[in-house]
């Protein structure tokens, strides 16, 4: 019997994409001998009427299984429910607007079958299309936390990934509630090919993610894979403490010389505010670290799955 492939979509408000997608992801499969597939749409609690698409859809094609969670859970737990729930031999995770081209499929789905490799990761070469701004923070980050973590993160690579069923497995393996794909990807480790592509844009519709919630991320990020910031607090502290050790002993030094009169309140009011705010910030730091701690002890269910056609679905997760 031929392989099963799962490819999942999250999809949050892509009303305007999903049909397109389907349709796509259709035709590519046709070419595909000796493979079947299933379909795994996560709607990310939606507000327009994807859910709707993705039941009429689901009627006509029977490979298709839908999950609707009950709210916004994020992109990462739409990955995880489709994860959780793929039963495929090779799973694939693609977005639903089209700039991860399904036409790829096949070459991936070739790579695994005839290379030594247990996934098939891509990578967009360019940006153009995207706002200066937000490429030019993408390279900051990208840069920073490849410095500062374990897990070597490619500049540019995509949620767009082909995996065989073991790496999906130490994949989920990996419960945390803060999830940071990315990473948990490079983490796990497993021989992974690259492809690169040129950057496509959206068929339709709009970018979810703003400024802020992508700054928020990228933080998440930062934190999910690196001690480094709280390692960067506790020397700042040891070289602040230095810093005013040596500023005691000058002072100490000057009076008994030159029998100097207490002076310079400003310079005293720059440093407590100084240290003030270096030690605000180094709390902030650890503030980060004991939030996520905080959210991964209370084990709350990653997505809430409040409607599905694939009755041994795993709601909870
Ligand atoms: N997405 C999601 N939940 C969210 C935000 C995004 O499931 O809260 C999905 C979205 O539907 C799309 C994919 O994640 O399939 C990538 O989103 P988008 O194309 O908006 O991001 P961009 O390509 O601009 O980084
Ligand atoms: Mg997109």
């Amino acid at each position: 019997m031929g392989k099963l492939i799962s490819i999942v979509i999250p999809c949050y408000n892509e009303e305007k994409t999903i049909n397109i997608i389907c349709e796509a992801i259709q035709k590519t499969m046709e070419q595909v001998d000796d493979m079947e597939y299933e379909l795994l749409l996560v709607n990310d609690g939606s507000s327009d009427d994807t859910l709707e698409k993705m039941q009429k859809l689901a009627e006509k094609n029977t490979r298709i299984k839908y999950y609707s969670f009950s709210r916004n859970f994020g992109k990462e737990a739409a990955i995880y429910a489709g994860l959780c729930n793929a039963k495929g031999d090779y799973v694939v995770t693609m977005d639903a607007d089209m700039q991860d081209p399904p036409e790829l499929l096949p070459k991936m789905l070739e790579i695994l079958e005839t290379e030594p490799y247990d996934s098939v990761a891509t990578r967009r070469v360019s940006r153009t299309g995207e706002p200066l701004v937000r490429s030019a923070f993408a390279r900051i980050f990208y840069k920073l936390i490849n410095r500062i973590s374990d897990a070597e993160i490619v500049d540019g690579a995509r949620d767009y990934r082909l995996m065989t069923r073991a790496m999906v497995q130490s994949v989920l393996s990996l419960s945390e509630y803060n999830r940071f794909s990315k990473g948990i990807f490079a983490w796990v480790g497993y021989r992974t090919k690259w492809i690169e592509y040129e950057n496509v844009k959206r068929v339709d519709g709009e970018t979810k993610w703003s400024f802020w919630k992508l700054l928020k991320y990228s933080i998440d990020g930062i934190v999910n894979f690196s001690n480094v910031p709280l390692m960067i607090s506790s020397y700042l502290g040891i070289v602040m403490t230095f810093v005013s050790f040596l500023a005691i002993v000058f002072i100490i030094v000057r009076k008994m010389i030159f029998g100097d009169p207490v002076s310079g309140w400003p310079s005293l009011a720059c440093i407590i505010t100084f240290v003030g705010g270096i030690q605000l910030f180094c709390m902030g730091i650890m503030g980060q670290y004991l939030s996520k701690t905080y959210m991964e002890v209370k084990k709350r269910p990653h997505y809430v799955i409040c409607c599905t056609n694939d009755d041994e679905a795993q709601k909870n997760k």
